[in-house]
């Protein structure tokens, strides 16, 4: 199957094109020419499979024209090997907790599929150098992106960030790894980071040298398999035999990966009622819900700060899938956006009165659920990282200690392997080829 770009600029490519490209010519997004359907089979048994067997079924759907059975079941497996569970928090409210992968983020799902696709791609093509991912990060892209490629056979990886300027925790995630991620401590801001690595992407020297790439939400690797688990809270509601009919996600948005593969899902069949995008004071497609007009603006720091986005590049998609009617995209989505004050009330409410602990993002996302639903409806709030790795912030809401999990430890204890570099993008083009 082919996929076309959200600009019409560019033509229709294959998956194994899109992959390797990431953006497309015309600057916008690829998306799959035809959305397949599960059949009502799928939905009678869904219940009884598991997280893999039903994330199977959906990437079979999606890539199974374009990918051959076994591979394909491999990549899902290696990226889903861990759980995606649906808590029960208290009435019809549940939290899909999407952070017990390798870096307690949701982005795990996404950058292990996308590391594993890319990887099979490369070597397809018969060109026998490797991929190589550039990513600049101001803390947690980095670390998604670098464990999800770690080890892959046919890629690198690059993190840039800014020196002095993310955590601890976030550094050791990126910066301790070796193998085949190599991390680049900045003397900048990220800023500057993401300047090098655009400025890399549109230098000819560098693209003669080296196949390059990025890693982010556009790539169709990376945002499709986010679809997988709207399809497991669905089968967790229906072993629980919830009314499945009355179903209501809340997605806390920054880019809109996240929510607009939400909305593949309904498109292939998952019967989820409606979604809510829950933003924090980043509130440009909330104002797009109310007003019918997309205006971007420059973001603000708030401490849901992986949602911090001004103007979110999968909007492109949202518009695509319905036919850029306002009309249509406010029947199957609401908004809401909320400021830090809200964000810290409902981490201490929900902390006290259900002893659940929220990090922030997934607060925004449940706050929505608790204000914006309605008698009947079996509300999904998506929880996307797990609170100790927004230790500091959520202790200083609750005033209790956060227990840092095992897998946060081991990165701590890991030894740093960077090398500094300026802001320059000289220096950076020449470390990049004295590389090959
Ligand atoms: C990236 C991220 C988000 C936002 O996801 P999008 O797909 O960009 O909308 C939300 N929460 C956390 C913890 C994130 O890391």
């Amino acid at each position: 199957m082919e996929y076309y770009s959200t600009n019409r600029q560019s033509p229709p490519v294959s998956l194994q094109e899109a992959v390797l490209r990431g953006l497309a010519p015309d600057r916008g997004l690829y998306m799959p020419q035809r959305i397949g359907t599960l059949p009502k089979a799928f939905f009678n048994n869904i219940a009884q499979m598991s997280l893999c067997e039903i994330s199977y079924a959906v990437a079979s759907i999606l890539f199974g024209d374009d990918i051959e059975s076994d591979v394909l079941k491999d990549i899902v497996y290696d990226t889903l090997n861990f759980d995606i569970p649906l808590r029960h928090i208290t009435d019809d409210r549940y939290c899909l907790e999407l952070f017990h992968g390798p870096t307690l983020a949701f982005k795990d799902v996404g950058a292990r599929f996308m590391a594993r696709m890319l990887s099979h791609f490369n070597k397809q093509s018969g060109d026998n150098r490797c991929v190589n991912v550039l990513v600049a990060t101001s803390g947690d892209t980095g670390s998604a992106v670098a464990n999800g490629f770690l080890g892959v056979p046919g890629v690198r990886v690059f993190v840039l960030y800014p020196q002095g300027k993310v955590s601890k925790i976030q550094e050791a995630q990126f910066a301790t790894l070796g193998q085949n991620v190599t991390a680049l401590e900045v003397n900048g801001t990220f800023d500057d980071c993401q300047a090098l690595v655009k400025k890399a992407f549109l230098d000819q020297d560098l693209n003669e040298a080296m196949m390059l790439t990025s890693a982010n939400s556009i790539n169709v690797a990376r945002f499709l398999p986010q679809s997988f688990y709207y399809f497991y809270a669905y089968a967790q509601l229906a072993r629980r035999e919830q009314d499945t009919d009355n179903i209501v996600v809340a997605v806390p948005s920054g880019n809109f990966g996240n929510l607009a593969a939400g909305l593949i899902a309904k498109r292939m069949g998952l019967p989820i009622k409606r979604f809510i995008a829950a933003n924090n004071r980043n509130c440009v497609f909330y104002d797009y819900l109310l007003t019918g007009k997309y205006e971007p603006r420059p973001s603000i720091a708030t401490i849901a700060n992986a949602m911090d986005v001004g103007d979110p590049s999968n909007f492109a998609r949202i518009l695509d899938l319905y036919h850029r009617s306002h009309n249509e995209i406010c029947a199957d989505i609401s908004g809401c956006t909320y400021t830090d004050e809200q964000i810290s009330q409902t981490i201490a409410d929900t902390w006290r009165d259900n002893g659940y602990l929220l990090d922030p993002h997934g607060a925004v996302a449940y706050r929505a659920i608790s204000e914006l639903t309605h008698p009947g409806e079996v509300c999904v709030a998506l929880e996307t990282a797990h609170p100790a790795k927004f230790k500091g912030t959520v202790e200083h809401i609750t005033g209790e200690q956060v227990e840092i999990p095992e897998r946060l430890k081991k990165f701590l204890n890991g030894e740093k392997q960077t090398t500094k570099i300026s802001s320059g993008f000289h220096t950076f083009k020449k470390f990049l080829l004295s590389t090959l």
